[in-house]
């Protein structure tokens, strides 16, 4: 019988690894500035002409290699970065398989150009479709130059898998700036067609995602840094108010390399679940650190997914590291200390203007002493100076919050930031305007009471269940078919948040209590609307997991709705619970519980600047 099966000569295996590793000028990019950084380079050029279909180019200033090293990294797994079998569970590069180069090679015209420090010239290696052309010393600073002719001249079927330049420079960019945001100490520049796409300097994390993203981005961005069980969370997430429509500015990384996670994505989506709106995504810039031996990164050839031996442990390693800063919404303060500093730039300002006017008017009285006529309020204006009257004041440049509004305790430190706001009043009897310094705060009344009496209900749900409150006068219920199956297999769940419903024959209930917080309202129409909500959420999902909906739901009918005048005492008493509320700054559903119009933007409302 003759011999069917054949070992495949390298050439051909070279290019089936291409299909994994090389999917379009992006991907080449990916693997050749990963080289770079695992050479140590700390400036690294990418250059492409058509999006790259033409032409890419990726210059560093790494270590370089020697000829032998330069001929051999063209091999097949042929690699500097792993050794042992052993190496595989201590990975602290970002290549170890030594494909790329090979792959790259066998479905371009490719040039690699090398030199060490040390050697007085480089080696310059042309391979045409995997086939080594020629091999010649070069004149050339140290580093190594790549370029990649004409991606996939000898594979047509994926050539037309390529899209348009426009789309691949897309791609492009996207790559270099999440290598990018992974090293701010790496300086990368980024030409397209001779185009300008990103030229970023060594620097810190924040410059460098304000230099990706945008300054205004970056203005919103809060510290994440956080050590749980061996698992080290840092970088930066935004303000549930500064998102995106998509994951694009969702910046992920595991021990340094790019991921697109199930797990870590899920982790972030959970603690911003019920801060942020649905379909809205924040912008992260997060680094997960773990011990190599806890992740593998060897589970796709381009090394975007990884497997972690504990997943539970890094999602709620995540998930709560990013809950401890949601938590304490710290862009609130933020705006109040900037605020603040306006204030007191104000105020200082103010005070300097008040005193070189009784100045003035002090020297004024000098001169004019003999005459006698406005010597009082001279005295008065030279003793008090901030009594002086305004019309001897700028008062167009100059605007010191008038005294009823001057928040009362603002001198007490720990007070918080809802408490601290100075209340001007209601408006439309649904919102509670307050000042703060230099800004004007609008709060969704509704919003806010919804987001404290559901933190309220999940914190009694944590500890003793939800508080229940039985009615003098139990009411009956008539229920749809779905409703009452609901309200069957979930009755004892029910009951740990405060529903005491009986079964009646039939397709009627009998209402027997309701959460003590929401025992004001109807309580047929909450009922109702609970069972709704779980027949829509289908039985088959466990409870727990519908249990925010639920409390979110509640929380809701327990709190004014709608048009409800509140006099400052029940505003002070909103505000002070809001301090104590965690995740204030929006309502369950995600939606905003105030907003601030700073002092500038009414000036320009009013053409004042
Ligand atoms: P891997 O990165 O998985 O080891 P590659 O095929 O990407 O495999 O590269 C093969 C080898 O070539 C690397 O292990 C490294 O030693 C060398 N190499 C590749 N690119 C560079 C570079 N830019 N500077 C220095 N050495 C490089
Ligand atoms: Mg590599």
């Amino acid at each position: 019988m003759p011999q069917r099966i054949r070992i495949l000569p390298e050439i051909i295996t070279n290019k089936i690894a291409a299909g994994e590793v090389v999917e379009r000028p992006a991907s080449v990019i990916k693997e050749l500035i990963e080289n770079s950084l695992d050479a140590d380079a700390d400036d690294i050029t990418v250059e492409i002409t058509a999006g790259g279909r033409r032409l890419i180019k990726i210059a560093d200033n790494g270590h370089g290699m020697s000829r032998e090293d330069a001929l051999l990294s063209l091999e097949r797994h042929a690699t500097s970065k792993i050794r042992t079998d052993s190496d595989l569970d201590g990975i602290l590069t970002l290549g170890f398989r030594g494909e790329a180069l090979p792959s790259i090679a066998s479905v371009s015209r490719f040039r690699l150009a090398t030199r060490e420090a040390a050697s007085l010239e480089g080696t310059e290696i042309i391979v045409e479709g995997g086939r080594v052309k020629d091999v010649r010393a070069c004149g050339m600073a140290p580093g190594t130059v790549i370029t990649v002719e004409q991606i996939f001249f000898n594979t047509p079927a994926r050539l037309k898998f390529l899209r348009s330049a426009e789309t691949e420079t897309g791609h492009v960019g996207d790559t270099v700036t999440r290598m990018a945001i992974s090293r701010p100490d790496v300086a990368f520049t980024c030409i397209s067609d001779g185009r300008e796409l990103l030229r970023v300097q060594r620097g810190d994390l924040l410059r460098r995602v304000s230099q990706a993203l945008g300054k205004d981005a970056a203005l919103d961005l809060h510290t994440v840094d956080s050590s749980n069980n061996g698992i080290t969370v840092t970088g930066f997430i935004s303000a549930p108010t500064t998102v995106r429509s998509t994951t694009s500015a969702m910046f992920t990384y595991i021990n340094g390399r790019f991921v697109r996670d199930r797990v870590v994505q899920h982790a972030i989506m959970q603690a911003y679940r019920g801060v942020i709106d649905r379909g809205r995504y924040p912008i992260v810039a997060l680094f997960v650190a773990l011990p190599p031996g806890e992740v593998d990164v060897n589970v796709h050839p381009t090394k975007h997914e990884v497997r972690f031996r504990r997943q539970p442990v890094v999602h709620d390693a995540l998930q709560n590291a990013l809950e401890e800063v949601l938590r304490s919404s710290p862009w609130l303060t933020r705006h109040q200390e900037q605020s603040a500093q306006g204030a007191q730039a104000t105020s200082q300002a103010y005070r300097e203007r008040i005193a070189a006017a009784a100045q003035a008017s002090l020297n004024l009285t000098r001169r004019e002493t003999p005459f006698h006529t406005s010597t009082n309020t001279c005295d008065k204006r030279s003793t008090n100076p901030v009594a002086a009257s305004p019309s001897n004041v700028d008062t167009t440049t100059v605007s010191e919050p008038s005294t009823p509004f001057q928040p009362e305790a603002a001198t007490r430190e720990s007070q918080g930031y809802f408490s601290s706001l100075a209340i001007i009043g209601q408006f439309h009897a649904e919102y509670i305007l307050c000042q703060s310094g230099n800004e004007l705060v609008i709060i969704d009344q509704h919003a806010a009471s919804e987001r404290v009496a559901y933190q309220r209900l999940r914190q009694q749900c944590e500890s003793s269940g939800v508080e229940s409150q039985r009615l003098l006068f139990p009411e009956t219920l008539e229920l749809s078919f779905a409703e009452t199956v609901v309200a069957q297999r979930f009755q004892a769940d029910l009951a740990k948040i405060g529903f005491e419903l009986e079964p009646f024959g039939g397709n009627t209930i009998i209402i027997a209590a309701v959460p003590r917080m929401a025992a004001d309202t109807n309580g047929t129409i909450l009922v109702r609307d609970i069972l709704a909500e779980l027949a829509t959420l289908g039985i088959s999902v466990a409870f727990r997991e519908k249990l925010d909906a639920l409390l979110a739901r509640i929380a809701c009918h327990s709190v004014m709705r709608g048009v409800h005048p509140l006099d400052n005492r029940q505003i002070a008493e909103l505000l002070r619970s809001m301090d104590e509320t965690s995740f204030v700054a929006s309502c369950p559903h995600g939606r905003p519980v105030s907003h601030v119009i700073t002092l500038t933007e009414l000036e320009k409302i009013f053409k004042r600047t």
